[in-house]
């Protein structure tokens, strides 16, 4: 178990780290021998390369987690946690280094995104870690001759696929929870972000015994869907898109094996006329993730703002993203980075074209792009704020992963709540207001699995997550996530006569 130099050159981390999966407990090639770029999306410019990974890299990882996992199973599960616990403690002290990994890679500005998701990480590992005596089963009034309980199992190898968003706290909810419940975990990391994650998995493999962590990079057809078909992957644990959600339910459902989604959203904020305007306004701009350029399944892309504090509202948050600075995003004074690539980049601009084009809709673009020449390449996108918009435009109904959000006014609260379900996502929802009977009635009303009343947190280590509708299946992050998702219930019954 050497301990890992802390390296803050991320150029030259991202260098060190290229070209290769984590299996077995050792950094190793793709067996076809091909590599794929990785790019800066500040400035366009390579700053290494990831292994092109294809089935029979699957196969090795696959292999490997097989093997390692009778022996992780048969800790006791403290001692599990222990480790996993560990590995937190561990990332913890590489949380700087983590950051500008990310920032480079991603181009979510260190300050406000990529050193604060590095820490969430190492703290989910401590989180999960703390909860391997919490394995339980129960035992049942089943018969008074007989003596009836169950227990938790872990259900083999773990398959996690991940995106490029977060994929630092993306990977922790689901491989600590994997790793606690005494599974062995293949994580497929997403093409666009594979470094700062097998730093990560180099990391945690100081700590773990060999082959109980793998790492493996490359695209969905080709990596992805191998390890979702591998009949040694005994369950899915994928966040994505909906359109790829689909297919991964497809592919387990040959194999019947359980998954986990967590897929889109166009999460609904609700502010009514007696909200207070501070608090809400700075939740709108937290919730809309426009510190991560909005690429974000939980943004509140819909804010339904009461008519009598509508214009008021506008004004107030214009500026508030006005005074956000655009630029580098490994400069401290940088609040917003880049989209994380072309295709993405793209994407959102046809929104924001779409938007342009819609009768009576007005755009407000705020900040202002950066004017320093190297990031003259950059993806970067100046936030806009939509009025005048519809619930049903498709601006409001399709999810974005961008820094667009449409304001929506509203005065009666009966159809603003059918309006806020009007969508075929259903993952966060918020209301906005003092008085408790309307927020109790709303958090009830609302369609979405993570509903809050004046605030607009992430994901926090303890607190179930997760979709309704095509948000996804299953719930992370928690205590009760761990239990039912990466362990099988078995029941035993002792005939004592
Ligand atoms: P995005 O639209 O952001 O690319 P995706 O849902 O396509 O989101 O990607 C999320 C993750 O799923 C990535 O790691 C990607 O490589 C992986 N993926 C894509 N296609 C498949 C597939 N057919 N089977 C398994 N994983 C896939
Ligand atoms: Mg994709």
């Amino acid at each position: 178990m050497a301990d890992i130099t802390i390296e803050s050159d991320p150029f030259k981390l991202a260098r060190a780290l290229s070209g290769r999966h984590l299996i077995d407990g050792a950094f190793v090639a793709a067996k076809g021998g091909k590599t794929f770029p990785v790019a800066n999306p500040a400035t366009g410019a390579e700053i290494g390369t990831a292994a092109y990974g294809e089935a029979a890299d699957v196969d090795a990882a696959v292999a490997a987690a097989k093997a390692a996992q009778k022996g992780w199973a048969k800790l006791a599960a403290r001692s599990r946690g222990k480790l996993v616990a560990e590995c937190g403690r561990v990332l913890a002290g590489h949380v700087d280094e983590l950051g500008r990994l990310i920032a480079l890679e991603t181009g979510k500005a260190l300050r406000t995104e990529s050193r604060v998701e590095a820490s969430v990480l190492a703290d989910m590992f401590v989180f999960f870690g703390g909860l391997g005596s919490e394995l339980k089963g129960e035992t049942i009034p089943f018969n008074p001759d007989m003596m009836t309980l169950t227990m938790r199992e872990p259900v083999g190898v773990v398959a996690c696929i991940i995106p490029w968003n977060v994929p630092l706290l993306l990977m922790a909810m689901k491989a600590a929870a994997a790793l606690v419940a005494g599974n062995a975990v293949v994580v497929k990391s997403a093409e666009e972000s594979p470094l700062t994650v097998l730093r990560v998995a180099e990391i945690m493999n100081s700590v773990l015994p060999p082959g109980v962590f793998n790492m493996l990079s490359g695209f969905g057809p080709e990596c992805g869907a191998p390890l979702v078909a591998h009949p040694d992957v005994k369950k899915v644990s994928f966040t994505g898109s909906v359109e790829t959600g689909r297919i991964v339910y497809k592919a387990a459902a040959e194999k019947l094996i359980p998954v986990t989604l967590e897929l889109g959203g166009k999460s609904p904020m609700i502010v009514c006329a007696d909200a207070d305007l501070d608090r809400a306004v700075a939740g709108a701009v937290a919730g809309m993730r426009f510190t991560r350029q909005g690429q974000s399944c939980t943004a509140s892309s819909r804010l339904f703002v009461h008519e009598s504090i509508h214009d008021e509202f506008v004004a107030r948050l214009k500026a508030k993203v006005d005074a956000m600075v655009m630029g580098d995003p490994l400069d401290e004074k940088t609040d917003i980075g880049t989209i994380i690539s072309t295709s993405q980049f793209d994407r959102v601009q046809s929104y924001i074209a779409l938007g342009r084009e819609t009768k009576g809709a007005e755009a407000h673009v705020c900040s202002k792009m950066p004017d320093d020449p190297r990031l003259a390449k950059g993806l970067f996108i100046q936030p806009v704020i939509f009025t005048g918009m519809r619930n049903s435009n498709r601006l409001c109904q399709e999810e974005i992963f961008g820094p667009v959000c449409a304001v929506i006014k509203w005065s009666d609260y009966e159809t603003v709540i059918a309006q806020a379900n009007d969508s075929e996502y259903g993952l966060a929802a918020s209301i906005w207001t003092r008085d408790l009977h309307t927020a109790m009635d709303a958090t009830r009303r609302l369609e979405a699995g993570f509903v809050q009343v004046n605030q607009n947190l992430v994901v926090q280590p303890g607190l179930s997550y997760g979709g309704t509708k095509t948000s996804g299946i299953g719930r992370e992050a928690s205590l009760e996530s761990m239990l039912e998702h990466f362990t099988h219930k078995k029941t035993i019954i002792f005939n004592m006569l």
